[in-house]
């Protein structure tokens, strides 16, 4: 069952000293988180078993998750398979009375070489789990929780084959659905829209030179992500439920020829050349992150929309957030499942967290409504953006990392 080479502390199937932090849910933000951790010496286990998916889905990783993940020793084997995102263009493509020109946004401006990365996310996946494999102080656990339930001192994982894993803190990293969330009475807040993604990766004949491209049209964003090798790229094609539906049915020659009309033929002929995803949209918003003995992380903490390559920078600023939180209580001799400690972690993320996923939802609805007004207010913020420099490099940076209470592993200089 366990795959970790060593117990350093507590045990599955029984009794026995507990582990100090318990992560579930084996994804990039709980990989991320346990190795955080456990590297710094807190004895810590990982639960859930390994399930990457093939759906042609890459993550644009910002400058700062890129500098966590170096710390962590899970940048290397992805680096070669990483494409820089140099420029940012957005084209406002909506066919408004008030459509700004494109706005780009070159990395440069702001000092940095690259804004970010972008990865195939089972590569991600694949280097962290490796990682884990050889970390100290880290036990992998190849089950599923069953739940979570706390008690005085600790709080006990049941597994779905019967054993059981304790600890003073557990982090539910177990996504979008998170059942520890549910079972564990945090107040959610969650919502859907008429929108559904189509992934998949594209050759294509004309280079795309480290630009990425968003196309902000009625029905949602359209977004091609540079890979390596100059001719590939990623596609999140953010469209209605029902145009999503037919997109995903037709031939791959048929979808290579949509995404080249839909993308202006900007990159020339297209040919779809990876799996393929298909992902309802929707949001989802806790209250706060903490409940007894439990912190959330991840797309069970927060859920919005693919744009502007948001969603998992600010899981992995979570899981950065949480080792440091759990490093200062580890030095104070703290109970890190304690309320100080939980409230601790739930102050430090709560504007990153909010803002991000009010602009993404602020944005995706200004899209669909189609009224004047807002498409005007879009059009200007676009606009002051791309004309007024200190907005435009402010925006730049806060878009890479949020300055106030980066996490120190975010921070460091490469
Ligand atoms: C189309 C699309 C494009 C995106 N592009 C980007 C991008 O460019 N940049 C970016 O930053 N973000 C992007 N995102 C968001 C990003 O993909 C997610 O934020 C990220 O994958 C979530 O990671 P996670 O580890 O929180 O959750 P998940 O990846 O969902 O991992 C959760 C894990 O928990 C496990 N689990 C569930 N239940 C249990 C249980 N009971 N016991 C144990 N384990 C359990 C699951 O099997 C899974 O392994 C995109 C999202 C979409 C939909």
């Amino acid at each position: 069952m366990s795959e970790g080479a060593k117990v350093e502390a507590g045990q599955v199937g029984g009794a026995a000293t507990p582990f100090e932090v318990a992560v579930v849910g084996a994804g990039a933000a709980g990989l991320a988180a346990a190795l955080a951790v456990a590297r710094e010496g807190i004895p810590t286990a990982l639960v859930g078993r390994h399930a990457p998916v093939a759906d042609g889905r890459t993550v644009a990783l910002l400058d700062g998750s890129v500098r966590f993940l170096e710390a962590l020793g899970a940048w290397e084997a992805v680096a070669p398979h990483a494409s820089p995102l140099c420029e940012l263009q957005i084209v406002d493509d909506t066919g408004s009375l008030f459509r700004p020109p494109p706005a780009r946004f070159r990395a440069a401006e702001i000092g940095l070489d690259a804004f970010g990365w972008n990865v195939e996310s089972a590569r991600l996946v694949e280097s962290l789990r490796a990682r884990a494999r050889a970390q100290d102080n880290l036990t992998l656990v190849e089950a599923d929780a069953a739940g979570a339930v706390p008690g005085e001192a600790t709080a006990r994982i049941a597994l779905a084959d019967g054993a059981a894993v304790e600890a003073r803190l557990v982090v539910a990293a177990d996504g979008a659905r998170s059942p520890l969330r549910t079972a564990s009475g945090v107040r959610v807040r969650d919502w859907t829209y008429p929108q559904s993604a189509i992934t998949t990766i594209l050759a294509h004949a004309r280079p795309h030179r480290d630009v990425s491209t968003e196309f902000h049209t009625r029905s949602g964003p359209f977004t091609l992500v540079p890979l390596p090798g100059g001719h590939r790229s990623s596609l999140v094609w953010v469209t209605g439920e029902g145009a999503a539906r037919r997109l995903a049915a037709l031939d791959d020659a048929a979808l290579g020829q949509a995404v080249e009309r839909q993308a202006r033929a900007m990159l020339g002929a297209m040919r779809v050349d990876g799996p393929r995803g298909l992902v309802p949209m929707r949001g989802l918003a806790v209250t706060r992150p903490v409940a007894n003995r439990l912190v959330l992380i991840g797309e069970a903490a927060h859920v919005f929309p693919p744009i502007g390559a948001q969603g998992l920078n600010l899981g992995l600023r979570d899981a950065a957030t949480l080792r440091d939180t759990l490093l200062v209580a580890a030095r104070d001799r703290r109970d890190p499942g304690s309320r100080p400690v939980l409230d601790t972690y739930a102050r430090a993320r709560r504007v990153d967290t909010a803002a991000r996923t009010a602009a993404v939802d602020l944005l995706n609805r200004s899209l669909l409504t189609g009224l004047l007004p807002v498409d005007a207010l879009r059009g200007l913020g676009l606009l002051a953006m791309t004309q007024l420099g200190p907005l435009r490099r402010l925006v730049m940076r806060e878009g890479v990392l949020p300055r106030l209470g980066a996490p120190e592993l975010m921070r460091a200089a490469r």
